[in-house]
Parts: C-alpha cells; sequence; structure tokens
C-alpha cells in the first residue's frame, strides 16, 4: 500500500474533547472521526486495526468450535417484551417505531434474538452443544459517551451465545470461552487481568470481566497483593471483622442539636468527631420499595451488593428528595434509622462493631448519639453492604488490597435459563422430556480492545503498535521521493516484504523528511525502515523499532536475511 493513495489524514492538534490518550491519538492518526456524540466514523487506517483485532478473535472463536453467523441489528421490540427486557433494559435501549407502527430497537446485545433462532431450529439434545458468535455493530444510547471508541454510543462487539443440555456441559462452554479471550487477548499485547465479576442472581462464579490495567479505565478492580484474588470492586465481598459489641458500653439515646449538618463534613467539624463515630442513613427506592442502608460515614453504599439482596431488580434509584422528607418528617440531610417510615432497613456488618452510634434525627437540625442498631431499630438486617477500600483485607486470604483502575475489555457469563425460560426456549432430552436451554453469553468490545491497547501502548509522539493488530506492520519511508531511485527501491522492499505476508505502508509522499519522522512516530507502525538516496549510495537502509528506538542498519544485497533477523528482534520485545 502507498501513502500517496491510501487516506490517513493526520492532525498536529487534538480534538478539545479528548480526555483521554487513545481518542486523541487515534483522532490525530487519522483512525477515527466524529460524526455525533459516541459515534465514530471507522477511517481506513483505523478500520485495519479493528480488522487485525476482528481476525484474531474469529480465529479463538473458530478453535473452540463457535459459529460465525450475523444477526439483525433491527430488533423487534416483542421479543424485548417476551424476555421482559423492553421494560428493563432502560434508556441505553434505542426504540423507535416502524411505518406500521410497530415497536422496535437497535440491538445493544442479541440473547433475545439468538434465543428466537435457537427455540425454532434445535429440538433434541442430539444437535446440542450449539455456540453461536457475530462480530457486530451494536448501539447502546450510554448515558455519557465519551473516551473516543472507549465508551461510543455505536461500537463494534463480538458477541457468543451457547446453548447446553446440562449445567456440566454449561460450564465446560463457559471455561472454552474464558480461555479463547485469554488467548484473544494475549495475541494483542494487552496486559490484563479476568477478574470475577457481577452475576446477579446466578451467583457462584460464573462472570468473569477481563479487564485492561490503566489508570483512565472507569472500572477499579480489588485485587490481592497476595493470592489470586481480584474482582470487580462491584462484587468484591468485604469480610466482616468478628467484632460485634455487646451491648455492655451502651447508653440512653439522646438528641444532639446540629443546625445546618447536612453533610458527614459539615456534622464531623460542627462536633469535633470522626467519620468512624457516624452511621449515614443512604435512602434508596428498589422497584417501588423503600430501601434505607446505613453505612459507616467514611464508607460507601455498594449498590450492586444492594441489588442482590433481592431476587430480581428492575429499578433502583436514590430517593427523591421528596420522598425522603415523606419517610423521614425532616428535610434531606437528616435522615436516620429510628422512626424511619421505609419498607426494609439494612446496615453493613461493620455497624454491629459498636454499642453507640451518631446517627441522623429524622427532624431538621437534630442528630442522635448513642445509637445501637440491635436495641432501638427492630427488624435491621445486617450484610455486607459497603464498597471495599484501600485497608481491607483480601476476603480469600487476608492479604493486602490494592485498587487499580481497569478498562473492561471482555466479559463471560453463565446466564443459566433466565433467557430460555422467558422466552421458552426447550429441546428434548434423552428421556424425551422437554428442558430449557441452559445458556451463556460472552461479549468482546473489538473497537475497545482498539483503544485500550493504544491506553497501555504510546508515548509523547504517538502510537506504539503492538504487531499482531498493528494497521501495518512495516513502514518503509522515502526520504527521497522525488528520487526515481529511491522509489524504485522502496517498490522493491514493499513487493517482497508484502510477499513473504506483511501488510507494507509505503510512504511515498512529497513531502519533507522532518514531517515524514513525526507522522511515522504518530502512527505507530512497529518497524520504519527509512529509504533515503545517500544510504541507498552505500548500499544500506536503516531500521527503527518504534517501541525500543533502536535503529539497525539494513543491507541491501543481503536484505532478506537482516530483515528477518531484525524482526525476531522487534517481535521478542513484545514477548511474541
Ligand atoms: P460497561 O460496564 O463498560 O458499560 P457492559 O458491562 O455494559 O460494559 P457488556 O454488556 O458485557 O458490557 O458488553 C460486552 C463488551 O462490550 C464489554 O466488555 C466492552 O468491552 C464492550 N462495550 C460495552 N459497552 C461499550 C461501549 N459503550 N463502547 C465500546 N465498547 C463497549
Ligand atoms: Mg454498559
Amino acid at each position: 500500500m502507498y501513502w500517496s493513495r491510501f487516506h490517513i489524514p493526520t492532525l498536529k492538534e487534538a480534538p478539545a474533547d479528548a480526555e483521554v490518550v487513545s481518542h486523541n491519538l487515534m483522532t490525530r492518526a487519522g483512525m477515527i472521526r466524529k460524526l455525533a456524540a459516541g459515534i465514530y466514523t471507522y477511517m481506513p487506517y483505523g478500520w485495519r486495526s479493528i480488522n487485525k483485532v476482528a481476525n484474531i478473535v474469529r480465529q479463538e472463536m473458530d478453535r473452540i468450535g463457535s459459529n460465525e453467523m450475523v444477526m439483525p441489528t433491527v430488533q423487534p421490540g416483542d421479543l424485548w417484551i417476551e424476555s421482559g427486557r423492553w421494560r428493563a433494559y432502560g434508556k441505553e435501549l434505542l426504540r423507535f417505531k416502524d411505518r406500521h407502527d410497530r415497536d422496535c430497537c437497535l440491538g445493544p446485545t442479541h440473547e433475545e434474538v439468538v434465543t428466537d433462532v435457537v427455540r425454532g431450529e434445535v429440538r433434541s439434545y442430539r444437535q446440542l452443544p450449539v455456540s453461536l458468535y457475530q462480530i457486530q455493530t451494536k448501539f447502546r444510547d450510554e448515558i455519557r459517551p465519551r473516551f473516543g471508541l472507549m465508551r461510543g454510543r455505536e461500537f463494534i462487539m463480538k458477541d457468543a451465545y451457547t446453548f447446553d443440555k446440562d449445567d456440566d456441559g454449561a460450564d465446560k462452554s463457559y471455561w472454552d470461552m474464558f480461555h479463547a479471550y485469554e488467548k484473544c487477548f494475549q495475541r494483542s499485547a494487552l496486559r490484563f487481568k479476568s477478574v470475577s465479576a457481577d452475576s446477579g442472581s446466578i451467583g457462584g462464579s460464573f462472570s468473569h470481566e477481563f479487564m485492561v490495567l490503566a489508570d483512565t479505565g472507569e472500572d477499579v478492580v480489588a485485587a490481592c497483593k497476595s493470592c489470586n484474588f481480584a474482582s470487580n470492586i462491584e462484587r468484591a465481598e468485604v469480610k466482616p471483622s468478628g467484632k460485634v459489641a455487646d451491648g455492655k458500653n451502651a447508653k440512653p439515646v439522646e438528641e444532639v442539636s446540629t443546625p445546618g449538618a447536612h453533610t458527614v463534613e459539615e456534622l464531623t467539624s460542627m462536633m469535633n468527631i470522626p467519620a468512624t463515630d457516624l452511621l449515614k442513613t443512604i435512602l434508596f427506592v428498589v422497584d417501588g420499595k423503600k430501601v434505607a442502608v446505613l453505612v459507616r460515614g467514611d464508607r460507601e453504599v455498594n449498590e450492586v451488593k444492594l441489588k442482590n439482596h433481592f431476587s430480581s431488580v428492575i429499578d433502583l434509584d436514590i430517593m427523591p428528595a421528596e420522598m425522603v422528607e415523606q419517610v423521614t418528617g425532616a428535610p434531606v440531610g437528616f435522615a436516620g434509622p429510628i422512626g424511619l417510615k421505609v419498607d426494609l432497613i439494612l446496615a453493613d456488618f461493620e455497624a454491629q462493631e459498636k454499642d453507640c452510634w451518631i446517627t441522623g434525627g429524622n427532624k431538621a437540625d437534630v442528630h442522635l448519639r448513642n445509637v445501637n442498631l440491635e436495641r432501638d431499630v427492630p427488624g435491621v438486617i445486617f450484610k455486607d453492604m459497603r464498597e471495599i477500600t484501600l485497608g481491607d483485607v483480601c476476603p480469600q486470604c487476608g492479604g493486602e488490597i490494592e485498587l487499580p483502575r481497569g478498562i473492561e475489555v471482555g466479559h463471560v457469563f453463565k446466564l443459566g435459563t433466565k433467557y430460555s425460560e422467558a422466552m421458552n426456549a426447550k429441546f428434548l432430552d434423552e428421556n424425551g422430556k422437554e428442558q430449557f436451554f441452559i445458556m451463556g453469553c460472552y461479549g468482546i468490545g473489538v473497537t475497545r480492545v482498539v483503544a485500550a491497547c493504544i491506553e497501555q501502548n504510546h508515548d509523547e509522539k504517538g502510537i506504539i503498535f503492538p504487531p499482531p493488530i498493528a494497521p501495518f506492520e512495516v513502514l518503509i519511508v522515502n526520504l527521497d521521493a522525488e528520487s526515481k531511485e529511491a522509489q524504485a527501491e522502496c517498490v522493491k522492499l514493499h513487493d517482497l516484504l508484502t510477499a513473504q505476508g506483511l501488510d507494507v505502508l509505503v510512504d511515498d509522499r512529497v513531502e519533507r523528511p522532518g514531517v515524514k519522522f513525526n507522522d511515522a512516530d504518530l502512527i505507530g507502525v512497529p518497524m520504519q525502515i527509512f529509504v533515503g538516496a545517500k544510504e541507498l549510495a552505500s548500499g544500506k537502509v536503516e531500521g527503527k523499532d518504534r517501541r525500543s528506538g533502536e535503529r539497525v542498519s539494513l543491507s541491501l544485497d543481503k536484505f532478506a536475511a537482516d530483515f528477518k533477523a531484525w524482526q525476531t528482534k522487534v517481535y521478542n520485545g513484545w514477548n511474541m
């Protein structure tokens, strides 16, 4: 390929909305162009990299016997009503009507469609297992699209679905997929961690996310420094300390006047106490139920844990202010557990550690001292309700926890019979009895993988592509574009390396060398070869490893051998 005919519109300036380096560099390297919030055109240079990732994924899917297919992007609302998600999915589902006034949506994921396909085609246990996948455009009307391809509204996902006749089969499908995902991310040269994730009502270890570790990640991983424990912070269990106050220090409840102290900070400074003496009362509405959750003043409620307290939840929201005033009888900021008019009070295990707590008083400008939940709040349920933090111990081995940030690039999930039951998808087992399919669903954010890779591999000059997902593996830069000899040599090298199966780009533009050097580093092709009239005269060209910056001299009379040796060295630097 020749740059003069291949459109890579590089830019000097970053786009104004670029908050992360991958968004900045992908735009400047001409890989993507924004059409609207979270909606991008994949330009030719970017598309090549996306396709490299897609092909790696394809190979690993084929290896475990998953079959590629493509399902429609536009989906009938009826299917979503059947599964129960027309209501449950919320505003991320882009809905519209067709000309016959029928409800439709743009697919954010394909459980409904694939279940519909399989229930129509697979009748007998003999046809199982079935594993299907597609690499396709998804649409999710994200509330905060940002970071370029990292959180788009339109993006490319590889989504796979498995159907098994029994639990053992479903577990095998799950772990096959898990290991295939590890291979995909290793082959894409990502530094990642697989972490256990929230599996909602299914429980067990049947949901894992694959996290690319990067400071710009939107997720937080709780990982143990000593053992292999790693979990999305959303799910990370906090083990109770075992300390339970025995009531010996309990004292009568007293009112304290706290005018204008609505927040933990205001209260702790007014009363001159640490936040650890305080229990805050956070109010939620969970599918119409009024729920209070109590955690220590310096802790945060984990909403996933709250959600998982119930068997199924559609809507979980912070309680609106007017309702807070109704249930507490006080302005917002003074909620407390005593006399609260709610359906359920949950308290984190930590609330058992003391006999006396300071809480809101359910009265304007009043807090209470010496609140003892066991004694004063009938029906309170103690549970793991808070977010793990630094200083907590590993729930597996008691070791020290760290909290790195991560970008979720993949997710594997055992669904069980959730969709097959809702959509009545059954097969006949060995005994001629109808059974629901046991399903799994699995996703890789193909476009997000490219962005995550750039987050991990760049420097101040630009992208540093790992060879397997680089748009081109070799860039030949003609430093004397007007010299016929130099051009002929570039063509020769291009043809030779292309014949070896490499993707080669020749920068044959009539531009100053300085411009070409800068562009070369910006677009990040892993191996750069410079062809100039001066070096040609001495029978040489120069190679530069984009990652290490190391330069080598490649002699033209034994180019194939010199190149091979250099390529091995460059790839070894990438551990591949
Ligand atoms: P997130 O928590 O980041 O929103 P998710 O849990 O909604 O992700 P899944 O439904 O499991 O994601 O989708 C599978 C994969 O698709 C994710 O692991 C991620 O790599 C990718 N993905 C999800 N949402 C987006 C998005 N808005 N833009 C780009 N990729 C996405
Ligand atoms: Mg999401």
